[in-house]
Order: structure tokens, then sequence, then C-alpha cells
């Protein structure tokens, strides 16, 4: 049997019954934390779920990350922030087109999610963090 010894890993988009366990009267049930470092990003109860298509290059460290030819990857589940300074933590990454990536403020993994500059919302993909209560 296997030990757990680090939060399970959320991988691909939400099926009904995840979505029931992490939504709560249209918001995130539980505490929204980096996939990759301990470093937490929003607290329970801040964000809005939405299903909206965007497409979201692959995620890279920012060390790693280089400029041309980034695969994209279309995700239709995000969790929306209509302000930017509720996170608890975030980093934003180079402007493009009118938005800004989001980043993991402390090990730089991203993007994932975007920034509208137009609209000043945040959006973070369901699949590219981590949940704790
Ligand atoms: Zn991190």
């Amino acid at each position: 049997m296997e030990t757990e010894t680090k939060p399970a890993q959320k991988s691909g988009p939400f099926s009904l019954k995840e979505l029931e366990n992490h939504v709560d009267e249209g918001r995130n049930k539980l505490l929204i934390s980096c996939i990759r470092c301990p470093s937490k990003i929003l607290n329970a109860g801040i964000a809005e779920y939405k299903d909206i298509e965007f497409a979201l290059p692959k995620m890279t460290l920012r060390k790693d990350r280089k400029d041309e030819n980034i695969e994209e990857e279309i995700l239709n589940q995000y969790w929306m922030v209509a302000d930017k300074f509720a996170f608890e933590n975030i980093g934003f990454s180079n402007a493009v087109s009118g938005i800004q990536y989001l980043i993991c403020a402390d090990c730089e993994i991203g993007p994932i999610g975007w920034y509208d500059k137009s609209t000043q919302f945040c959006y973070v993909s369901v699949s590219r963090v981590n949940y704790r209560s």
C-alpha cells in the first residue's frame, strides 16, 4: 500500500462528483495552494467557480520557460477572483496582449491562470492547483 506523504495532485478537469466536493454555493470549499510547493494561493470561499474556455500554455518553471513554441492546453474550468488583492500569494508574469499569466509567487511554476487587464478579474485553473481543508 502506498503511503500518503504528499497532497493529492489534481490533473485534468473536475468530474461532477469532484465539483460537488469542491464547490459550495458557487465558491471554493477548500483552501487552494500551489501544485508544486506549500505556498498558499487562496483561502476557502474567495473564488467563484466558472465554466470558461481559455487556452493556457503548458506549465513550466520560469527558469525553463522559452518564449517560442510553448504548447497550449485548452482548459474550461476556472476559479474566478474578482479582486487581485484577495490572493494570499500570487505572482504575475509578463503581459501578453491584454492579459498577464498568474504564477506561483514562491516557486514560480505557471501559468496557473490569467489576469484579464480590462475586467481586472483573475482566473485560476481548477486542475493546476492543489486543495487542502
Ligand atoms: Zn509553488
